[in-house]
């Protein structure tokens, strides 16, 4: 399925927040599903959605919204994937292409996989794209362009069908990187899951600490804290659905890193100068990697300048 015209004719979005609604405005801006059929939970998160017009039929019975449905993509928080492809798989035509969004992707293969019928395809997808806010007013077609997204086949995945789901996030503007679920998600839980995790634990610290000191630590943010208090302002069912799906990985890099913080800890304590200056040097070679890789951009192509 490449060339001019609709990647797919019927596409399901199982969730319509940030992320699905994002998607459903990429699809009609770039002319991509014939028809997007739109589920959610919720009757007042339906009314948006369709006040929105951001797809061609709203429901909140997910067996309806996969109804003749070449692509179906999950889009609900983790935690509720198991129980809603359990609803949703007795009625999949054959020959149908399930993805998802899903930040951790080995959880995402153990709770769709073992509901599908025989001659469905499963093709894991993460787009690694998103920001702090939620639902489906937050969403906007540029919140894909130029980032990557990661799909995570497994090995005897079907070939055609990987290529139309990688079709369908070029479209949407996404590098798109082929990778192995249990790799991916120990890739995230470096990139991403850290480093969410360091910020909630820095703004759980200053949220702990006297009222006088956080009137001035608040006032003085820009010293250092804003970008974590950003960072922790993020969807707390999502991030406690990654802690819960990516456990192992997580411990591992966690315990990793409270082995440094301790050693630097320590270095402070005993005054060691060239310990401290040592640590300090070599990471700015990481940041020099990262802009060469061209990931040190802003998105500036947010939902006011679209
Ligand atoms: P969101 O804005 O909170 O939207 C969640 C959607 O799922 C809503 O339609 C909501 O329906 C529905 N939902 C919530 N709980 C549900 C449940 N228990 N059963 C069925 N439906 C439920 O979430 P999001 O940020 O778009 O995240 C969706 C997925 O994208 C997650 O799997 C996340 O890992 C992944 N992701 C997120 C980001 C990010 O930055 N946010 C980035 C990459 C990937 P109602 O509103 O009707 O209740």
């Amino acid at each position: 399925m490449t060339g001019s015209g609709p990647v797919f004719q019927r596409i399901a979005l199982l969730g319509i927040g940030l992320i699905g609604s994002s998607l459903a405005r990429a699809f009609q801006k770039h002319g991509l599903g014939g028809h997007i059929a739109i589920y959610t939970r919720s009757p007042s998160t339906l009314d948006t959605a369709r006040e929105l017009e951001i797809g061609d039929s709203y429901t909140i019975d997910p067996k309806e919204a996969v109804k003749d449905a070449d692509l179906v993509i999950f889009c609900v928080p983790m935690g509720a994937y198991s129980s809603v492809a359990k609803i949703v798989s007795p009625g999949l035509k054959p020959g149908c292409i399930v993805s998802d969004v899903g930040s951790t992707k080995q959880s995402a293969i153990d709770d769709i996989k073992p509901h599908l019928p025989d001659g469905v395809h499963l093709v894991p997808a993460h787009p690694v794209a998103g920001t702090a806010d939620s639902g489906p007013e937050a969403g906007y077609a540029g919140l894909f362009q130029d980032h990557w997204c990661i799909l995570t086949p497994e090995e005897n995945a079907d070939t055609q069908a990987v290529a139309d789901v990688r079709n369908l996030w070029k479209k949407c503007g996404m590098m798109v990187e082929k990778m192995d679920a249990r790799h991916h998600d120990h890739v995230l839980a470096i990139t991403s899951h850290l480093p969410q995790l360091i910020s909630y634990t820095i703004v759980g610290t200053v949220t702990d600490l006297q009222d006088d000191l956080k009137k001035e630590v608040t006032k003085f943010a820009a010293g250092g804290l804003r970008d974590f208090t950003r960072i922790a302002a993020s969807d707390p069912v999502m991030w406690r659905d990654v802690c819960l799906k990516n456990k192992d990985a997580i411990l591992d890099v966690l315990g990793r890193f409270t082995e440094d913080l301790t050693a630097l800890q320590r270095a402070i304590r005993r005054g060691q100068a060239e310990v401290m200056h040592d640590s300090f040097t070599r990471t700015r070679e990481i940041r020099r990697g990262v802009i060469e890789a061209k990931q040190d951009f802003i998105d500036v192509k947010t939902k006011d300048n679209e």
